[in-house]
Order: C-alpha cells, then structure tokens, then sequence
C-alpha cells in the first residue's frame, strides 16, 4: 500500500467522504477521549470508519480505530501521523462504532478499552489480520452404530466415548479434553479403529445440540400477530423495539426463529443474546437445528482461536447469525437487520467488572444505530423495559397463553409458619425442608412416573453454623458475611472470598456444642434421598457442575428422563423445557426479598415466576409448590396468583415514591481497600468532590452516602459505595466528571470504580 491510486480511477464509489488532511482516532489505551491524526497521503482513500490503524502514541505504538474526519487542531497542535492502514475492510461495522462510541461515553469507560472488548483476541494487537490464523478446530464423531458397549477393555476409551454419546453423538475434541484430561489421545486411538471419526471443520457448532425439535407447521394465533409483524418491522428496516411478552411456555423462541428466518430470507443478519448458553443448550439447539452451519454460537468457554473464527465468520458474512451471551452484542454481523435479547430481565446481561455495560440496553441503542428490529422477550419483563413499553416508547406484543392451550400449572401456596412441628418439645428447631403437602405432592408425581424440580437459591449443607451456648455465628474473617457448611467439601465456605475452614467439633470461642442450621442444597439432597429412597436424584448447583459439558450432560440425562427429582439453585429456573416435570416446589421462597436491595422483590417475583413456568410443559398438567414464611408479601403472594400486572403496578408506583429506577438512573462509585480508615477517607474525599459537583438542587439529583457497602468486607478489603440517583442521566455527569478527576490522585491501595445503570446494590 505504497502510493494512492490516482482517485479518478478508483474502482470503486467511495461509501464515505473522504477523510480530508484530518482524521478522528480511538486508541487502544487507558486514555479517554478521542485523538486527532494526520492522514498520509497514501492512506486517504484506504480509511473507512471502524478500520484498524496502527498510530503513534507517546513513545509507543498503538492499535487505534480510524472514527472518522476531524476538524483542524490548527497550528498550535502538532499533529502526528497515522502509520499504518492493518486491514483492508473496517474490522468493526459502522453501527458497531457507533454503539463503541455510545459505551465509552454512556459508563464512563475509555473508548480504546471498550473498543478491544469488541474484538476477538488476535485482532486486539496492532498487526496485520492477515497475520492471525486460527487453529484447525477437530470435531469427533461417533460412527453410527458404535455404542459404549462394544469399547471393552478400554476404560479411558470408554469413557471419552460414552461423553460423545451422552452430547448427542459429536464434540469438539478439545471439549472433551477439558471434560476428561487425556481424552485427545484416547479419541485418536478409538478414530484409529474406526469407532469414532476425527474431522476439522471450520463452521460453528453448538456446545450442545440439545434437543432439536422439528418446525412447527402451524403457529398459535399469538405467535402469528407477533410475527407478521415483526417480519413487517424487519422488511421496513427502521429502528424498531419490541418487547415480546409471553407466559412461559408461550413459545417465544417460535418467534425469535421465525423473525430470523425472515432476515435471512432478506439478506440480513440476526443477533440472538441469551443470559447463559450452557443453561441454554435448547434454545441454542433450536436455532443449530433450523439454521445449522449458519448459526455462529459465542460463548465464555470459547478458546481464542475459536473466537477468532466465529468473529471471521460473522465479519465475512459467511454466518450471518449469531448467539451469544453478552458480550455478543459485540459481534460483527454486518447489515444487521433483528436484534433478540431472550429473558430480557435477567441480571447476568450487566457486566459486573471491567466495562460495566449492560448487554440489553446496549442492544437496544446497537439495533437504533444499524436500524434494526430489537425484540425484548420474557415472562417477566423488568420494570424498566415495561415502562419503556407503557411510555409507547417499546411496542408490545403478547403471548398470553401456553402453546397448545396447555394450563399455567396451579400454584399453592405452603405456609411454613404453620409447618413447624407442633410438639414443643420436638428438638428439631427448624421446620421441616419438605413440608408434609410437599411429600405427598412428590410421592403422588413419583409414584406416577413424573419428574419432580425443588428449588432452593442456596448451595452447601447449611447456611450457617451457630453455637448453643455462646450465640456466636462463624463468619469469615476477610469478609463481612457467615460461612455455609459444605458437606460434600467438608468445610465451612465464604461464598464470597471462597475460603475454606474445616467445621470445628465444638465452638471455638466457648466450647459449646455447634448447631448447623439453615438449608441448603445438599441438605435438601440428604432429605429425599431418605424420604424417597427409591428416586434418582441430581443436585444442579455451581458446587455439584463445575464445568459446562457436566451441566450438558446432567440437563440432557433429566430430559431423557433417568432422573427424577432435580435438586437446584437458579441453575434449573432458567428457560429449560422438560415436559416430563408436573411438579415444580420452591423450598424457600423468602430468600431473595431479604437482601438490601431494591430490586430484591422484583428479583423474588421473576425468580418464583421463571421456576414455576418449568412445570407442566408437556401433555400432562403441572403444579407448583410455594413454600414461605412471609406468603402474604407481594412478591410472593402475586407469583402464586400469576399476577404479573398486579406485581409490577404496585411494584412500579413503590419505585415512583421513592424515586428508584425505572424512575431514575443511578450511578454507583464503589470505593475499596486494604486500610478501613484510608478507604473511608477517600470515599469521604469523593463524596465532597461530587457533592459540589451537584446541579441546582431543584433538578433533583441525589447523592447517597458514602456509607459502607451492605457487605461491608470482601476479601479482606473494607468496601464503601456512594451513589448518585438522577432523573436523568445527563444530570449525573458534572458529579461523576468530578470523581473521574479525583481517581488519578488516589493513594495506589485503594480503588474506585464508577458504575453506571448499576445493577445489585450490595
Ligand atoms: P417459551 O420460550 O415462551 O417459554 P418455548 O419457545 O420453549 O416457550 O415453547 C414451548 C414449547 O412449545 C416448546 O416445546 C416448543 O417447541 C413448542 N412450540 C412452540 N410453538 C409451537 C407451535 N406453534 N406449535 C406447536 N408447538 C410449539
Ligand atoms: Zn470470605
């Protein structure tokens, strides 16, 4: 790329203008702001927004982004050239400059971080693409036929077959590797004799295939409306948002399917968010089933070079759909025409560290810059998407009922306060995990043959360890919170640090005898397998499924049906699809509502909600089971009534009154380190930075704190939050603006970070 052609004949028409003597920079380096360049002569018909450049930066050399043309600095500014051009097409799509842009500002992130977010590892360094090739990626395979039985004498072998089989028949090899540490030599040796065969592909493949399901023929009245006129959208190719509300089971992922067969048939590109893939294997079953090689599948346990290809792949336009977690509303898909965010609701779409984007809001203002459809779906919209929608600033479409006029499953309600056990005497302090209606309702839905789901949003044997005589809770020593008993590690867990401590005999400060109180999941475990001898049971906890091919298997296992009762946390809530489950209980459905947080109703209500649609999803009519000691709070007493519209109005005008989000933004600045009186000092220094900051205390922006965080402690560092509540988010900037110009000046062992639209308060 020596000299410019002469422009006259230039092959092409130029899509931009060109960019003048002047060009707008983003460079990859913890820097804010945007930097002005000089363009080379050479260079000026090569730069097109979004393309990688390769740009002096102090004394290094940098990656950057060329933005677009700049103004004249003007004399006084020496402006340094742009080096290199290191693509040939612009790595990141216009739209998706666009939303980088958007990011950077919007959470206060410098835009060269958030811009690397975007790209696949080997584009993120300041070298040619044409230099990054990905790995060959080995498929194995089962030869049709073959099953486990005929690998004898073999146990490794075996064992790296009976995975193939137990995902559907194929895998990535080095899947099975992180599953089984040696299976990559074992699969070769099973290819060698013709047991399993060995292929590289360079298409996409899902994780799991889940179970594919064919397209239904006809759709319900609901899901046709919410069709025709989402195809309508997608053909108009405006700017449009939908939010889909349907009841679980309503068939949404129908629709998602349909609205993206037709931007395909459009020559458009789909994007598909999903809170998590492995706890999603269906949804992205469904979408590898009707779109096969067409589908790239992006998700956290991708390997590098992985990613690189599906980023290739999408860049290309050789795939033009892609599902993802959040971080795939990065994905290069060009001509993007339908944006789907499924479970809009969930909390996981916020990232909680780095740059702390929200993947769902962030999809909304992607399918605005690339004029797009964006469709919100779930049972539960959060508040925020639903004021959106009664704004009229989102339109609403509804599936009102389950397909196939199959009934919402029946809730009851079990009031644990009248389930303790009515001899004073009786030792046992705590009633019982599963409350005499429950038993019977299990033993009724065993009995027939039927799977059973207990919900409880705890992990461990108990939830914390007491001593009788002296009161004392053990609690972690770095964190500000109670140790849960694990017994399957035989230790006592900080769930927030990890640490672990073996379960003293006796109290340690007095010696008294230790009680183990609270519930947990392998404590619920422990009950059924002693009420219920007979049924297989599977616990689906972050302590029992360590890694994703093990949640595959246990979800395909309960599928086919060689389970009977799954024992879980939020793990099992999630869209999963069992008709073979006619009854679903929530152990305990108060644990949510406590935390110090005001989303915590709205979170219970989503939760109870999403656990309670897992029943009765096939031919056979399900029932929920709601275990509570507070059945008249609202979010309770509301999911039991499948009340949603009730919930969120009371929900929403409680919000008004004391002026939370929807109704406001928020801003968090967390402050934490190792010294409690240093810490506090600078949240104190922060706050009266932001305090003076505050506009016209007419406009109404509040600042909160600095206070120290509900959880005080986290590994051993003293934790403080202030947070700014605004009626909008323009009004929080002066504030932030000022903490932003203090973070530089900060003693080196204490951090603070500023979180916009922050999602858990803790
Ligand atoms: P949701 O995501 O709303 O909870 P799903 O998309 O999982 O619901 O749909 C529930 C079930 O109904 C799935 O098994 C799906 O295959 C099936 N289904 C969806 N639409 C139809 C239809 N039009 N006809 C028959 N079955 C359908
Ligand atoms: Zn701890």
């Amino acid at each position: 790329m020596s000299t410019a052609a002469p422009r006259a004949s230039a092959p092409r028409p130029r899509a931009y203008p060109d960019p003048g003597p002047f060009a707008l920079v983003a460079v990859c380096r913890p820097v804010r702001g945007e930097f002005t360049y000089a363009v080379p002569d050479a260079l000026r018909t090569a730069l097109t927004p979004g393309l990688r450049i390769r740009v002096p930066f102090g004394r290094a050399i940098s990656l950057g982004f060329y933005l677009g043309p700049a103004s004249d600095p003007g004399p006084s500014v020496k402006t340094r050239p742009i080096e290199k051009a290191l693509d040939l097409e612009p790595a990141l799509t216009p739209d998706l400059v666009e939303l980088l842009r958007f990011a950077a500002r919007h959470y206060r992130a410098p835009l060269g971080e958030v811009m690397k977010a975007a790209l696949p590892p080997g584009l993120s360094q300041a070298t040619d693409a044409r230099d990054a090739k990905p790995d060959a990626v080995l498929w194995a395979k089962v030869v049709p036929g073959v099953t486990p039985a005929m690998i004898t004498r073999a146990p490794a072998q075996h064992a790296a077959f009976s995975y193939l089989t137990a995902v559907g028949g194929e895998a990535l090899v080095d899947e099975v590797e992180h599953a089984m540490a040696g299976a990559r030599e074992h699969l070769k040796k099973l290819a060698k004799r013709g047991l399993v065969t060995l292929e590289p592909r360079t298409v996409v493949r899902a994780v799991a295939q889940g179970l594919a399901q064919g397209r239904p023929e006809a759709l319900t009245e609901a899901q046709a409306v919410a069709v025709q006129e989402l195809e309508r959208a997608v053909s108009e190719g405006q700017f449009a948002p939908y939010l889909l509300h349907g009841v679980t089971g309503s068939g949404k992922t129908e629709v998602y399917l349909r609205a993206a067969e037709h931007a395909r048939a459009l020559g458009k590109g789909t994007l598909i968010l999903v809170p998590e893939i492995a706890l999603t294997p269906q949804l992205v079953g469904r979408f590898k089933s009707r779109f096969g090689d067409a589908v790239a599948v992006l998700h956290s346990a991708l390997k590098d070079s992985e990613r690189l290809r599906h980023w290739q792949a999408l860049r290309s336009g050789k795939v033009s759909i892609a599902v993802g977690v959040r971080s795939g509303v990065f994905a290069p898909i060009p001509n993007l025409g339908l944006v789907v965010v499924d479970e809009e609701h969930d909390p996981s779409f916020k990232q909680e560290e780095k740059l702390r984007y929200h993947a769902r809001d962030l999809a909304v203002v992607r399918a605005q810059r690339a004029k797009a459809t964006v469709v919100l779906g779930s049972a539960t919209p959060s508040l925020e998407t639903l004021l959106n929608t009664r704004q009229g600033k989102y339109r609403l479409l509804t599936l009102p009922t389950r397909v196939d006029d199959r009934p919402m499953p029946g809730v009851s309600l079990v009031d644990l306060r009248l389930e303790r056990p009515k001899d004073p005497a009786a030792r046992d302090v705590e009633p019982p995990i599963l409350s005499p209606p429950l038993r019977a309702a299990m033993r009724e839905t065993l009995e027939k043959g039927q799977q059973v789901i207990l919900f409880l949003n705890r992990r461990g044997h108990s939830t914390y360890v007491l001593c009788e005589v002296c009161g004392q809770s053990r609690r972690c020593t770095d964190c500000d919170v109670c140790l849960t008993h694990h017994l399957g590690q035989r230790a006592l867990v900080c769930h927030y640090c990890g640490k672990r401590s073996p379960l003293p005999t006796t109290c340690p400060e007095c010696d008294g005898p230790l009680l183990t109180l609270g519930v947990g999941t392998e404590k619920v475990e422990e009950e059924v397998g002693t009420t219920f001898p007979g049924a297989r049971l599977a616990r689906l906890d972050r302590d029992a499924v360590t890694n994703n091919e093990r949640l595959t298997e246990l979800l395909a296992a309960f599928a086919r049906r060689e389970i009977d009762v799954l024992i879980g946390t939020q793990m099992v809530a999630k869209g999963h699809d069992f008709p073979g489950v006619t009854l679903v209980c929530v152990l305990l459905a108060d644990s949510a509502l406590a935390l110090p947080d005001f989303r915590a109703a709205e979170r219970t209500f989503h939760l109870l909600t999403q656990v309670a649609g897992r029943a009765g999803r096939g031919k056979e009519p399900g029932r929920v089971l709601v275990q509570s000691y507070n059945p008249l709070a609202e979010a309770v007493a509301r999911s039991v009534g499948h009340d949603f519209e009730g919930f969120s109005a009371l929900e929403l005008a409680r919000r008004k009154a004391l002026g939370w989000p929807p109704w406001s933004r928020l801003a968090a600045v967390r402050v934490e380190g190792e010294d409690p009186d240093l810490t506090a000092d600078v949240a104190r220094r922060l706050g009266r930075a932001m305090a003076r900051a505050l506009p016209a205390a007419s406009l109404g922006v509040r600042l909160l704190g600095p206070a120290p965080a509900p959880i005080a402690k986290v590994k051993g560092k003293t934790r403080w939050q202030l947070v700014l509540k605004a009626p909008t988010h323009a009004l929080m900037l002066g504030p932030l603006e000022a903490a932003e110009a203090l973070l530089p000046e900060l003693p080196g062992s204490v951090r603070a970070v500023i979180d916009v639209d922050p999602g858990a308060m803790l």
